[in-house]
């Protein structure tokens, strides 16, 4: 048995036999053909040209239909590319000139292509080989024929595990049994990420060498919630696995009966659910899910459909879309969280130092006016639309709201002059995620509307301790007794000048802290929308004057491990079955 650490990209648990993807070869039978047969091979790769378009075409469309707009964007770089006579004239050059066959002479240019990619200073621009390779795959498949594992037509449930896949390798996967992804390489942010995560697959990701680890076949753990994946597990492994993926099935069919149950407590207090997306497609899911609303939409992640800034009609689109589909619940629209982990790509050609101690999020926006405005404009424009609310991220003083305020006030008067109807009263708000904006949040909540408590980076920040570091991920807890006493004061600060308050971190969607949150007086959270089920669960099992004991009780403890313990066992009390 290994057991092997990596990211976690997209939750879940499952176990399956491996199907190890070897870089996909294609055999080149000929590399030169006659002069007779050159009239042949162009019209080869002509029908090579025409097929592989024909074929994008319709992965965008099935895309699109499936995951929304964004997703099927990925594909808009290949089909530039292949629809370019340039290319196309260019293989078409070696074979007149040199006799190639249209397969050798694809793999000529691309691979040249290829190298020059991986030669560029710039990572994002090195990171566009993995596409080059794609269209070369699938210009050679369709001179070639098939080639490596056919995985559509697997008829068992498999683990994928891969060095690396491409955006349409990832896309394809919906049409497979895929039960979950492992990778050598990625992040969160790699487009392939994205993509598995928003089709459900539990995926982990950054595990180095997991595809040289693994061979065909070999039984497979993938635990995308906690980021590993145990490789041949033994018997008591597997068998504490088998437990897990039964408790979430089980869950699901609960998920069932809950979806319509309102999240109350069994002192009759009403609870807010909400969920977090990162794409406008998710919207229509999350109340699907037995939601109420959007507690938070990521919107940097419009930046990653392509390499050009969304333009401000793009960005309204996207809004636009979140609020039809959520049908006069609220919509709360993060600003810009560019930065850190999530690049543009001005700031790829920048690196920085510290990124999450640099220029990211409210920072950067205040910095790139026109980039904010542009966001600020459509945000406005869609407020007419819904129930929309605005969010400042990483607000660390009082200036910075300021400043984002006048920024909003600008737009607002843009609008005013081209005549554009938009909403002047729409509340504003600020993330509370840093330890600064926990410290001033008296001063901060005379100038909000609302406040959110971003828990993901106000425990990184107050701890000291890098939220994506897996070397510290073991200091890395909001069991912190530190960080029960910053919620606390928030929450205090915020019931006093009475002004909404919910908290969108992950640790909204933990199971193990919903007593404490409840406890302390929370009562929005927002979370991703998988997590719902197992909170309303224990939300409709819990009373808040229980809730209040346990919390004050968590807070005189002095260490995280004492904190996580009891909160566990508390827990475990009102609902058996919590692991
Ligand atoms: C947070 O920091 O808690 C948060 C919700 O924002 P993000 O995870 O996008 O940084
Ligand atoms: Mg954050």
């Amino acid at each position: 048995m290994e057991i092997k650490k990596g990211i976690g990209v997209s939750p879940g648990v499952t176990i399956a036999k491996a199907v190890v993807l070897d870089a996909e070869e294609y055999r080149i039978a000929q590399k030169t053909v006659s002069v007779d047969d050159i009239p042949a091979e162009l019209e080869r790769l002509r029908s090579g040209f025409d097929a592989s378009l024909a074929e994008l075409h319709s992965l965008q469309e099935v895309m699109a239909r499936q995951l929304g707009p964004d997703i099927a964007a990925i594909f808009d770089f290949h089909y530039g590319v292949l629809s370019q006579d340039r290319l196309f004239e260019q293989i078409a050059s070696l074979i007149t000139q040199k006799n190639y066959s249209a397969a050798y002479a694809v793999r000529e240019v691309l691979r040249g292509y290829q190298r020059r990619f991986l030669n560029m200073k710039d990572q994002l621009l090195r990171e566009r080989v993995r596409d080059v390779h794609d269209i070369e795959r699938r210009l050679l498949r369709h001179l070639c024929g098939q080639s490596g594992e056919e995985l559509t037509l697997l008829a068992e449930p498999f683990i994928l595990v891969a060095h690396d896949l491409t955006p349409s390798q990832v896309a394809n996967l919906s049409q497979t049994k895929v039960t979950g992804v492992a990778m050598d390489v990625g992040g969160l942010t790699s487009h392939a990420a994205i993509v598995v995560r928003s089709m459900g697959i539990p995926a982990v990701m950054g595990l180095k060498d997991v595809s040289t680890r693994v061979s065909k076949s070999d039984t497979m753990v993938l635990d995308g919630t906690k980021g590993l994946v145990v490789i041949r597990p033994d018997t008591d492994m597997l068998q504490e696995y088998r437990v897990e993926e039964e408790r979430i099935h089980a869950l699901a069919s609960d998920l069932i009966e809950l979806r319509d149950k309102p999240a109350v407590t069994t002192d009759n207090i009403k609870i807010t659910l909400l969920t977090n997306i990162e794409f406008p497609y998710e919207a229509k899911a999350c109340l699907e899910k037995g939601a109420e609303g959007i507690g938070l939409y990521r919107t940097e992640f419009l930046y990653l459909r392509s390499e050009v800034e969304p333009t401000e009609e793009e960005h309204y689109e996207a809004y636009h879309a979140v609020i039809q589909a959520v049908g006069g619940c609220p919509v709360t629209i993060r600003t810009l969280d560019l930065g850190a982990d999530k690049y543009t790509q001005s700031q790829a050609r920048e690196p920085e130092r510290n990124p999450f101690l640099g220029l990211r999020s409210i920072r950067y926006c205040l910095q790139n006016l026109d980039l904010f405005k542009t966001q600020l404009r459509a945000i406005l424009r869609a407020s007419v639309e819904g129930d929309v609310r605005i969010m400042f991220p990483l607000i660390s003083s009082l200036m910075e709201l300021r400043q984002a305020k006048i920024v909003l006030g600008d737009a607002m008067e843009d609008l005013e002059e081209m005549g554009i109807p938009f909403r002047r009263d729409i509340p504003v708000g600020i993330m509370v995620e840093t330890p600064a904006a926990a410290l001033q949040i008296k001063e901060l909540l005379r100038e909000v509307d609302f406040i959110s408590i971003g828990t993901n980076d106000l425990i990184q920040y107050t701890l000291a301790v890098d939220r994506s570091n897996e070397r510290v991920a073991s200091l890395y807890t909001a069991s912190h007794p530190v960080i029960l006493r910053v919620l606390r004061d928030i929450i205090r600060a915020a019931e006093r000048a009475q002004i909404a308050f919910s908290m969108c971190g992950e640790m909204a969607g933990e199971p193990m802290y919903t007593l404490l949150l409840l406890g302390i007086g929370l009562r929005q959270f927002s979370m991703a929308p998988s997590d719902i089920p197992e909170i309303k669960k224990i939300i409709r099992s819990a009373s808040i004057a229980h809730a209040v004991r346990v919390a004050k009780r968590a807070l005189s403890f002095d260490t995280d491990r004492q904190v996580s313990n009891y909160l566990r066992d508390e827990t475990r009390k009102i609902w058996p079955e919590f692991m």
